[in-house]
């Protein structure tokens, strides 16, 4: 599932082909593409101009020369693709114009968990993306504030930092990667933890999706892909996520999975305890 790096790599990948273009036709392909929140069909948006794009943890949104934004969030697969071979999988289409010059761009999606949505915006935030607090690369984030809101919770660290209220963008494989650099065991209480900790793993996670922002993000399977069609290569260096089984790369234990919370977490045994 794409997390913050990932959609970061695509809303940086869109823009270049974006902003600027007026969006001459905009088609919904299937029911799911579009978000039974959305304040209008696609259709309105032809003729609006693309200003520029913006994100907040995983959502994405295009900024118009309109009342309302064009959001998008890619839930397990959605990928935006501009002038794709294969179209198996698009579930709407827009086509943007500058000058003599056309662009067919495509939200494709195999498992249908994605959407794009027309939404209003307050003080520049789609309405969808209002509860949602801001990621760790955003101004408005205060690390302060996050530490103390985790440690106020009676929930396990790595249920604190993969709740978008609290802190946006984080999914399972940068919690799990965060939690192995900061050498935190993913059920440590949050509460029982000293506020440096907390505070730790989160520079910790900023510094594993600024690495893997810098390489496009992770490809963990062939659903994820940049505009451009390539995938990103950050499964090279995850120490911890999927490598169950394979030596943790700073002691050599045996890498452990474990399920709680209706998840997988992947974890050193020995470089990550629980006391
Ligand atoms: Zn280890």
């Amino acid at each position: 599932m794409p997390e913050l790096p990932e959609v970061e790599t695509v809303r940086r990948g869109l823009h270049a082909h974006v902003v600027g273009r007026k969006i001459v036709s905009a088609t919904q392909l299937h029911p799911r593409a579009l978000n039974p929140k959305s304040i209008d069909t696609l259709d309105i948006l032809s003729g609006a101009k693309v200003l520029d794009t913006k994100r907040r943890g995983k959502f994405l949104w295009f900024v118009l020369d309109r009342p309302y934004v064009l959001s998008a969030h890619l839930g397990m697969s959605g990928q935006f693709l501009i002038d794709p071979a294969d179209q198996r999988h698009t579930r709407a289409q827009f086509t943007l114009k500058k000058g003599l010059k056309t662009t067919a761009l495509h939200f494709n999606d195999q498992r249908t968990f994605g959407w794009v949505s027309i939404e209003e915006a307050t003080n520049g935030l789609p309405r969808s993306v209002q509860g949602i607090a801001p990621d760790i690369f955003e101004d408005e984030c205060d690390l302060d504030a996050v530490v103390a809101s985790i440690h106020k919770r009676n929930v396990s660290i790595k249920t604190a930092i993969l709740n978008q209220n609290i802190v946006s963008g984080i999914g399972n494989i940068y919690a799990d990667e965060s939690l192995w650099l900061a050498k935190v065991h993913p059920e440590f209480r949050a509460n029982e933890m000293k506020p440096a900790q907390i505070r730790r793993v989160l520079d910790c996670a900023k510094e594993v999706m600024c690495r893997a922002l810098e390489v496009g993000g992770t490809s963990f399977d062939e659903l994820y892909i940049k505009v451009n069609g390539e995938s990103g290569y950050f499964d090279i260096s995850l120490n911890a996520y999927g490598q169950e089984g394979e030596p943790c790369p700073r002691c050599g234990k045996q890498i452990s999975r474990i399920k709680f919370a209706n998840r997988s977490s992947h974890f050193c045994p020995k470089c990550q305890r629980l006391i």
